[in-house]
């Protein structure tokens, strides 16, 4: 079984065949027709133009009624399709320099779609899918294939694409559509959009999906945790067969907690947070708090080349105008390990997690590093941002960590260029050696965030994307629960703040157990907030600190979760 990791769009789990789709790839080359022959060749643009409304006019008809959203964004396309100025620009160069049509479309499509993408506004900028939707479609028809589309399934699938356009999704049978798992696509692409409307569990940005997935492959699309599992084994689709019984009751159930301001039984707030992968806007900005842990890699990841310091700049300010005034904790790059950059090459290692990996891996490309750090301080003159290094191990890594940001924010002062001079700088802790030195890590920082997915891990020295020795990775153990404890009351004691952005602090059982330890911020993806909101409002702070003080000391994870689930199912 293989674990491939994703942006999850639209909560949900499913199970089921892969199908690969691939859309029309137009195949355009530069290409011209003899002389005198402007006529035969624009009528044949013509005649395309014509059947394009045909077919546009027919999804729009027989969706006007049941979903009229929908039917919009074809009107809008038919709009663009008989666009002056794009048809005028098709017949001069036609006419004036003998461009073959499909030429001619490609060209004149692609650079309005170009000019689009540049726009500030991510939703102007969403709309070139649009215009490349258009432009497929007239190519196709010039090229005499007819149209293939996700409406005629003959059996239930889990659809796997590079990326779906808006004619896909809106005339997908979405009775037959269980997931979507694409390569590209953000929170606000159209296929997150409509996923999330048809209640479509949807995990985009997974690297190379189509490649690695074959037609009939049978996954399992956790669009709560994140990832796809491929060749799942017999117990782990009847784990999730359960799961997803489980989770559709939950969901009726738990939805009602999402706008609910977080409190225990006994009265006392504590703070959500997200966890964002994307820079797109976030409809669940506005249930949360602040923003534990904003993943940079997947900008770098997302791109083709190393962003440079004003991509980056743009990137991250734009999180912050999206993030309603949630304060970001922008974590720097963390790649080594599973996540890879395509265009940086770096030498093979036999264990790439005990490897050099996120800090370890900027402070040996400094150079790189500082550009992140540049364009991370330039944009906290925006927004209220603080600024967390991954996989910190030592003092040492904290003290070389904070001089590089030392040396920087210098350089941008003597430029004159304007940063948040009060920038907060924290680390995550995730390694064992530091959550063990943690009131001497509390000293040295301005604020924490726990990483339980990589401190699991490490504390039990089990590889996280193993599959075969997952009963081993266990963020519930006693000893996973004695460690928290002691970094929550060493950063409690030096008043500094601290917070989980791992899984667990998503985990409901996990968020009962941390808030009952002292624990009071838990950063996690939006699937997951109403379900700890509700979990914890069943409890009084003096239950959960004697829940908390009971699971240090039991023997086995299975205990712990046994007693955990019995305690929430009594209150239910
Ligand atoms: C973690 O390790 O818990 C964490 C939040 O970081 P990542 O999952 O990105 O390694
Ligand atoms: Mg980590």
């Amino acid at each position: 079984m293989r674990i491939l990791k994703g942006n999850p769009v639209s909560r949900g789990v499913a199970l089921g065949k892969v199908y690969i789709y691939k859309a029309f790839k137009a195949d355009v080359h530069e290409s011209y027709f003899e002389a005198g022959k402007e006529e035969e060749f624009f009528k044949k643009y013509q005649d395309a133009v014509k059947t394009a409304e045909k077919e546009l006019d027919n999804i729009v008809t027989s969706m006007s009624e049941s979903s009229p959203e929908k039917a919009t964004i074809f009107a809008a396309h038919i709009e663009i399709l008989m666009d002056e100025e794009g048809q005028e620009g098709v017949k001069e160069m036609s006419f004036d320099s003998h461009t073959m049509p499909d030429y001619a479309v490609d060209e004149i499509y692609t650079s309005f779609a170009g000019l689009l993408e540049k726009a500030k506004d991510p939703l102007i900028a969403a709309r070139a899918a649009d215009l490349r939707d258009v432009r497929n479609r007239v190519l196709r028809i010039l090229k005499g294939e007819k149209e293939s589309n996700l409406s005629s399934l003959r059996d239930n699938v889990i659809v796997v694409a590079h990326d779906l356009l808006p004619s896909d999704t809106a005339t997908m049978d979405r009775n037959r559509v269980l997931g979507i798992i694409t390569e590209v696509g953000g929170a606000t692409s159209h296929t997150a959009i409509i996923a999330r409307s048809y209640k479509i569990p949807a995990l985009l940005g997974v690297t190379d999906a189509t490649e690695i997935m074959a037609n009939g492959d049978s996954v399992i699309l956790d669009a709560l945790a994140g990832q796809v599992l491929l060749d799942p084994e017999k117990e782990t689709i009847k784990e999730y067969q359960e799961k997803l019984v489980e989770y559709i009751k939950e969901e009726r159930e738990t939805s009602q907690y999402l706008d609910k301001i977080p409190l225990v039984a006994s009265g006392e707030r504590y703070s959500i947070g997200l966890n964002i992968g994307s820079i797109d806007p976030d409809e669940n900005f506005k249930y949360v708090d602040f923003v534990g842990l904003f993943r940079t890699e997947f900008v770098y990841m997302g791109s083709e080349h190393m962003p440079t310091e004003q991509e980056q700049f743009d990137a991250y300010r734009r999180v912050l105008a999206n993030a309603l005034g949630n304060p970001v904790t922008l974590r720097t790059l963390d790649i080594g390990g599973d996540k890879t950059l395509r265009y940086m090459v770096l030498p093979k290692e036999d264990n790439p997690f005990l490897g050099n990996r996120a800090l370890r891996l900027c402070l040996d490309h400094i150079d790189m590093f500082k550009t992140q750090l540049r364009a991370a301080l330039r944009a906290s003159a925006f927004g209220p941002m603080q600024i967390m290094f991954p996989m910190v191990g030592t003092m040492d890594d904290i003290r070389a960590a904070k001089a590089v940001v030392e040396e920087v924010k210098q350089d941008l002062r003597l430029k004159g260029i304007a940063f948040d001079e009060k920038i907060m700088i924290g680390i995550m802790i995730e390694i064992p050696s530091i959550g063990i030195i943690a009131d001497l890590a509390a000293k040295e920082v301005d604020f924490a965030s726990v990483g339980t997915n990589d401190l699991t891990q490490y504390l039990h020295a089990v590889d996280r994307m193993n599959p075969a020795i997952t009963s081993y990775y266990q963020s519930m153990s006693p000893s996973m629960f004695r460690i928290l404890g002691r970094i929550f009351a060493e950063f409690n004691k030096a008043g500094k703040p601290i917070s989980v952005c791992g899984e667990l602090a998503g985990d409901h059982l996990g968020a009962l157990v941390m808030f009952g330890q002292g624990l009071r911020k838990f950063s996690m993806n939006a699937a997951n907030i109403s379900r700890v909101k509700r979990t914890l409002s069943l409890f009084t702070l003096e239950e959960a600190e004697n829940i908390a003080k009971k699971v240090q000391n039991m023997d086995t994870e299975a205990d712990v979760l046994a007693y955990l689930k019995a305690e929430v199912d009594k209150r239910i």
